[in-house]
C-alpha cells in the first residue's frame, strides 16, 4: 500500500467550502461511479461544493445510484467538465491511476494547482498528486473510500446513501463478492456499511436484474453466435460488430458482464471479449488463477489493469484483431494449462 500523509487533505476539507472536482475513468462502472459518488455526497454534506465528472456517459442499469443525476459528462457539457477541473481547489481521481484513462480531462487536470488525491486499487499507481492511497489488495476503490473516510475521521457524515454507494461499488467490483474479496477488512467495511441501513438485497437487484429486454437478447446471440472457446488453450471468447450491436439497439452498459460468461464454462481461465466501437476494438479481458491478462493486455493491446481484469483497445478491423489473439494463444499455452480449475 502506498499511503502518504492524510493530514494536508483532512486539513483542506476541515474547512467548509472548497471546491471539489471528482474525476473517474472513461467508460465508468459500478466502482467508479459508486466511489465517486459516494465521496462526492459525503462531502457535499460536509459543506463542499463538489461534482463527479466522467468522460463519457455510464450504463442505464445504474442510473439509478444516488447521486448520479448531478454527473457532469465531458463528451456532452464539455466546457463545464474542464471549467469544474480548472477552478476545483482539491481534485480527486478516482479508480484510475494513468491519465489516458480520463482522455481529455488529462490537460486541466496536469495544468491545476489543485490539492491532488488518488485514491485507487490498480498496480503501478503514474499520477503525480499531492496525496494518494493507492491498495491492490483493496477489493475496490469504493472500499478505498471508506478507508479514507475513515481514517479521516469523518465517519459522522456516511448516511444510507452514502453507504449504499459504496456497497455498490465494492458488490461491482467483486463479481457480488466472488472474487477480489478474501481480505478480512472487505467483510469489516461490508459489515460498517450494512450498520448504515443499506438494503443490500435491493441494491443487488437495482444492479443486476435492471437490463432492458434488448440487452438479454444480444447476451443469447453472442453465446450462440459468436462465442469460441479454445478448450486447449482453456480459452473462450465473445466478439461483436457494430452490426450486431446495432440489430440489438445497444446502448452504454449492455455489453457489462458478457466478458464472465465464457469463464463459467468447466476448464475455462481465460477469457476476452471484444466489441467493435467507432473507429477502434474495445477489449475486456479476465481470468480465474494466475494468468495476468494485464500484462497481456498492455503487452499486446495498449492496455492495462487488474492481474484477473483488465481492458485494452485495438486499432485494426475486428476480424485482424480477433486473428492476431488467436495467434497469441499457443505462445501461452504452457501458462494457460498449468492450472487446475
Ligand atoms: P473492463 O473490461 O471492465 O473495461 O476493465 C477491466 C479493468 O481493467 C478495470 O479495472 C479497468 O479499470 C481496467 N482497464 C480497462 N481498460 C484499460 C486500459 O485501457 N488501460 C488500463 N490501464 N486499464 C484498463
Ligand atoms: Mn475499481
Amino acid at each position: 500500500m502506498t499511503w502518504y500523509s492524510l493530514v494536508p487533505t483532512a486539513e483542506m476539507l476541515a474547512i467548509p467550502g472548497n471546491k471539489v472536482a471528482i474525476i473517474i475513468h472513461v467508460n465508468p462502472d459500478g466502482d467508479a461511479l459508486g466511489s465517486s459518488l459516494g465521496l462526492m455526497l459525503l462531502l457535499i454534506r460536509m459543506g463542499h461544493i463538489c461534482t463527479v465528472i466522467s468522460p463519457n456517459d455510464y450504463p442505464g442499469f445504474l442510473k439509478w445510484m444516488p447521486g448520479s443525476d448531478r454527473l457532469i459528462i465531458l463528451e456532452e457539457s464539455p466546457a463545464v467538465a474542464v471549467e469544474s477541473v480548472q477552478q476545483a481547489d482539491v481534485i480527486f481521481a478516482v479508480d484510475f491511476n494513468e491519465l489516458k484513462r480520463v482522455k481529455k480531462l488529462n490537460d486541466a487536470f496536469v495544468a491545476s494547482n489543485a490539492h491532488k488525491v488518488l485514491i485507487d486499487h490498480h498496480p503501478g499507481p503514474a499520477i503525480e498528486v499531492n496525496c494518494i492511497l493507492s491498495d491492490v489488495s483493496a477489493s475496490s476503490s469504493a472500499e478505498l473510500v471508506y478507508r479514507f473516510i475513515s481514517d479521516s475521521g469523518l465517519l459522522q457524515w456516511v448516511d444510507r446513501d452514502i453507504a449504499s454507494c459504496l456497497f455498490t461499488g465494492m458488490m461491482s467490483d467483486t463479481g457480488c463478492f466472488s472474487y477480489n474479496s478474501s481480505n478480512r477488512k472487505t467483510w469489516e467495511v461490508v459489515a460498517e456499511l450494512l450498520d448504515y441501513g443499506i438494503d443490500k438485497d435491493r441494491l443487488y437487484y437495482l444492479t443486476y436484474d435492471n437490463f432492458s429486454a434488448d440487452r438479454m437478447r444480444l447476451l443469447g446471440f453472442s453465446l450462440n453466435e459468436r462465442m469460441e472457446v479454445f478448450q486447449e488453450y482453456r480459452t473462450g471468447i465473445i466478439w461483436l460488430t457494430r452490426e450486431d450491436l446495432n440489430r440489438y439497439h445497444f446502448e452504454v452498459g449492455d455489453s457489462e458482464g458478457f466478458v464472465n460468461y465464457p469463464l463459467s464454462i468447466r476448464g475455462i481461465r481465460f477469457s476476452a471479449l471484444f466489441i467493435e466501437k467507432e473507429g477502434h476494438i474495445r477489449i475486456s479481458f479476465r481470468s480465474k488463477g494466475n494468468f495476468p491478462v494485464n500484462e497481456f493486455a498492455r503487452k499486446y493491446f495498449n492496455g492495462g489493469g487488474h492481474a484477473k481484469a483488465s481492458g485494452g483497445e485495438s486499432y485494426v478491423s475486428i476480424t485482424e484483431t480477433v486473428n492476431r489473439f488467436r495467434q497469441l494463444l499457443p505462445l501461452y499455452k504452457d501458462q494457460l494449462c498449468d492450472y487446475e480449475v
